[in-house]
């Protein structure tokens, strides 16, 4: 099969682009990367269509005909089964008649399911289901139809473990073959993989593979490896392409050739694909199809591996600059079977399982990160160095764009890290529009999040975002240059929850030097978060030292060296860190991970930390209420003369009336500010009233912002009195309670 010459163009070949995502990534959405891509081409008129491989293999595993394959090919010859996998095969009758109605309730279409499924009497249990005892308390808070989301599934984990165990060890929900894709610094492995017969997933795959090429002969498929986990199937795809289509070309980009093949110079690789693009995928594609067409010389591609002779060659010798954001189009969904993704539910709690349960427009307000500077991060790399936001008009426009062609008023803003002046001015667009949508995102817990900020984007339609904490540690987040601070990050996860907003928090363990101590403060500052309820879930990863980050360019600066391995001829990113000064970091990672588990289920806050641990720890040094007094001091949201004022709630009412008192007669005004569960009155002069009605007229939403400065202005003029008195008053605070934010 190796070729030795050059890709050539096919120009006899025409026909449209085939976008693949092969196994696995989600299961409750599709991986953004070939809507995007679609969207674009759609904006060249170039004809495309995608399909989510990963689903696909799913759906027809989990089937009842999947399941009658599944549990033969288990049994088949010398094979030994465990005694749960024995079990399992004995209520084989049990499993074909569940399995279709537990996939149409995971794919909502058959809510009322959820009875039988809750009661306990309906699916096999397997040993999933013994961990279950200790969630009934959760459960009890979640209600009927997610009781039964989680026990469905359980019931789908106990197949994946059958499958795992007796099958195919490459096999999870969201991944395929990881192993094989980690830390590949030699292709050997996974060659050695490829060139085995086609597996049990590889041959449903393939299948569906086969299907894809018939209905839409292809002249080019571009495949997306954003993870490791989809890397083996990427290549078993190539490679039966190239066997039984050998006139279509292959691409491949995403994620994890950008991280990890940017010095590829394995010639094997180009067995199963012809060319392999870095960075973002919608230039270098419209190069590749340029020269398909004949219309570009290969030496004029962009950023693309291809193999000449035996020899892997880097071609970039186009001068065009990459694709603005603003042209890449709307993500197109079209093609895909959003009606068939599935909500599962692995932990019962509201955060985590946004990314598990429902299905989400993905969308990108930025590219790169507008902060750029943390020590662990590709910050040398395009997806996060070049930062080029959009503007807000356009996104919220692509917004309804996908709510009219996915009817679907969710969304997920993809972003890196987004910047809280771009939320807010989408937050502002959203309002204005009088647009219903939920949103979630990712962003740094900076302090530029303020209360006014959180309501705002409450407001909007945020339910959710993510940020990095890292490691509560002073000293290590300073090292980072995570440009804020543990009481900050404290400050801005009050705001986000006092405004109704969840937070998800990424956190890290076994950065360079980080001692034992910092370790175990670090988790004792987060038993605080979860306590307070700033926080929802979270995550524990470990350090890991790359080549595109600060620390693998300088590791010195951070008290660490690198082990110095040849460069591999294949996957180069991750360095093995070598840290004197730390403590053993691994060790931490299992009580980490267990106490988070427990504290994401408001469980064992009250648990000595040293007992998550197999071996001693030092008592933390942290105040036991320290994240209290934190909250409680929190500065007062200082504003100032450009701030902008804004009213978020619908347009009072007032009344006037005449007043007497001790035989005074008087003008009184009451404002009335309907909120969403109350009417709440403010009581003033009348002449305060009118003033303040019209104030207020001025600051909805559609009108042209007013500054404080201005607002000043105004009062001033109209009554002469200090505007500083007018701040200090019941009536400023009662407005500042319900509908005045000032940004
Ligand atoms: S870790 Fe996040 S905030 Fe820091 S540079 Fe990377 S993307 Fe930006």
């Amino acid at each position: 099969m190796e070729s030795e010459s050059l890709p050539i163009p096919n120009t006899e070949l025409s026909g449209p682009v085939l976008l693949l995502t092969t196994p696995f990534t989600q299961l409750n959405t599709p991986y953004p990367a070939t809507p995007f891509l679609k969207g674009f081409l759609n904006t060249r008129n170039i004809v495309s269509y995608q399909c989510d491989l990963g689903l696909e293999v799913i759906l027809e595993l989990f089937s009842a005909k999947g399941l009658t394959d599944l549990f033969k090919e288990a049994e088949r010859p010398g094979i030994k089964l465990s005694s749960e996998a024995t079990r399992m095969l004995q209520l084989r009758e049990c499993y074909f008649r569940t399995i279709d109605p537990v996939m149409n309730f995971l794919q909502n279409s058959s809510p009322e399911m959820a009875h039988a499924i809750a009661s306990r009497k309906f699916l096999p249990e397997g040993p999933r289901f013994s961990q279950l005892d200790h969630l009934e308390k959760s459960f009890g808070r979640l209600g009927l139809q997610d009781k039964a989301k989680h026990l469905a599934t359980c019931y789908l984990e106990d197949i994946s473990d059958l499958i795992k165990d007796h099958v195919d060890p490459f096999f999870g929900f969201s991944r395929y073959a990881e192993s094989l894709g980690r830390s590949a610094s030699s292709f050997d492995a996974l060659e050695d993989r490829l060139v085995r017969p086609p597996g049990f997933i590889d041959r449903i795959m393939t299948g569906l593979l086969e299907k894809k090429l018939e209905t839409y002969k292809p002249r080019l498929t571009a495949i997306s490896i954003p993870f490791p986990g989809n890397l083996y199937s990427a290549l078993r795809c190539g490679k039966w392409i190239k066997e039984n289509h050998p006139s279509v070309k292959i691409a491949m980009g995403g994620g994890f050739v950008n991280t990890e093949l940017r010095s590829l110079s394995d010639p094997r690789v180009f067995n199963y694909v012809d060319f392999i693009t870095l960075d973002d995928g919608e230039s270098p594609l419209l190069h590749l199809l340029g020269f398909l067409n004949g219309s570009r010389e290969l030496h004029d591609l962009q950023r693309t591996f291809i193999r000449s002779g035996n020899t892997v060659i880097f071609e970039n010798g186009s001068q065009e600059a990459d694709i603005n954001m603003r042209d890449k189009g709307v993500p197109d969904y079209s093609g895909l079977p959003l009606k068939q993704y599935l909500s599962v539910l692995e932990v019962a709690n509201p955060m985590h399982r946004l990314w598990s349960d429902g299905f989400w427009n993905k969308l990108m307000l930025a590219h790169g990160c507008y902060w750029g500077k943390c020590a662990f991060c590709d910050t040398v790399l395009d997806y996060i160095k070049r930062y080029e936001p959009c503007r807000p008009v356009e996104i919220v426009d692509r917004m309804e764009a996908l709510i009219r062609q996915t009817g679907c008023r969710g969304f997920h803003f993809v972003d890196e890290a987004a910047p809280p002046a771009l939320l807010k001015d989408i937050a502002l667009e959203i309002i204005r529009r009088h647009l219903t949508v939920v949103w979630w995102t990712n962003i740094r817990l900076e302090k530029r999040f303020t209360d006014d900020l959180c309501r705002l984007l409450k407001k909007s339609g945020c339910i959710a975002v993510s940020g990095g904490l890292e490691v509560a540690s002073p000293r290590i987040l300073k090292m980072i240059g995570k440009g804020v601070t543990v009481e900050q990050v404290a400050t801005v996860t009050y705001h986000f929850s006092r405004a109704g907003i969840m937070v998800h928090a990424y956190l890290m363990y076994g950065f360079p030097t980080q001692t034992e101590q910092e370790t175990i403060d670090s988790l004792e500052i987060v038993r605080q978060l979860f306590r307070n309820r700033l926080v929802q879930s979270a995550y524990w990863h470990q350090f890991a030292l790359t080549v595109h980050s600060r620390v693998g360019i300088h590791p010195e600066a951070f008290g660490i060296a690198k082990v110095d391995t040849p460069p591999g001829t294949f996957a180069n990113n991750d360095l093995i860190p070598v840290d004197r000064k730390g403590c053993r970091h691994e060790i931490f990672g299992e009580g980490l991970k267990r106490s988070l588990y427990n504290y994401m289920h408001g469980l064992c806050f009250d648990f000595p930390l040293r007992e998550w641990f197999g071996f001693p720890v030092p008592p933390t040094t942290v105040n036991h209420n320290f994240i209290r007094n934190v909250i409680r001091n929190a500065p007062v949201h200082e504003f100032s003369p450009d701030s902008r004022m804004i009213w978020i709630e619908a347009e009072p009412r007032l009344k006037c009336r005449a007043k007497n008192r001790k035989g005074e007669h008087r003008r009184i005004a009451i404002l009335q500010i309907l909120m969403l569960t109350a009417v709440v009155e403010i009581q003033m002069e009348e002449s305060l009233g009118n003033w303040l009605m019209a104030l207020i007229t001025d600051l909805l939403p559609d009108k042209m912002p007013l500054t404080v400065s201005a607002v000043r202005k105004r009062y001033e003029s109209a009554f002469g009195n200090s505007f500083e008195e007018f701040l200090q008053s019941g009536i400023f605070e009662k407005l500042r309670e319900t509908g005045l934010l000032i940004l």
